[in-house]
């Protein structure tokens, strides 16, 4: 942490506090060449990391996006917008924990093929044929025949 007053790296910090509901640290930090007192906030990194699509580009993570795709898939389905929101959420959650600034598409593909998996099968089809752009017929029954076979994961 460099002191904005003189650009001294040496700086040591004399209080440090909790702020906005634990959210943030609040220090208070002296710099140890010229004595200025100055203050930081740290927060977590709250940043989604933003996708690589399969051509390279980047995007910035919308949750609004992700959300409509979700109720696209879940038309008409037997699923409570409370358990939505809750699927969004832990999506949103593991993105974090990648600790990652970008990350594949399709590895957040796979997050909200999960999460809709767990809600409704038919959505997860619904979802992932869109997704995956099924090459053909035999891939989408292999997919089907997959999921019928493996355990449900948490
Ligand atoms: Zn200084």
């Amino acid at each position: 942490m460099y002191c904005p007053f003189c650009g001294a790296n040496d700086t040591k910090v004399v209080d440090s506090r909790l702020v906005t509901n634990g959210d943030q640290v609040r220090r208070r930090r002296e710099c140890i060449s010229c004595g200025e007192r100055f203050t930081t906030f740290e927060t977590a990194e709250l940043q989604l990391p933003r996708l690589i699509k399969q051509d390279g580009s980047r995007q910035p993570f919308d949750e609004n996006k992700l959300r409509a795709g979700m109720m696209r898939a879940l038309e008409k389905r037997p699923v409570s917008l409370e358990r939505v929101e809750e699927a969004v959420a832990n999506i949103k959650r593991k993105l974090r924990a990648t600790g990652e600034r970008e990350i594949k598409s399709l590895v957040a593909g796979q997050l909200v093929m999960n999460e809709l998996r767990k809600l409704d099968e038919v959505a997860y089809i619904r979802f992932a044929s869109v997704y995956r752009r099924f090459q053909d017929l035999n891939e989408f029954r292999e997919e089907i025949d997959r999921l019928s076979r493996e355990p449900l994961e948490e």
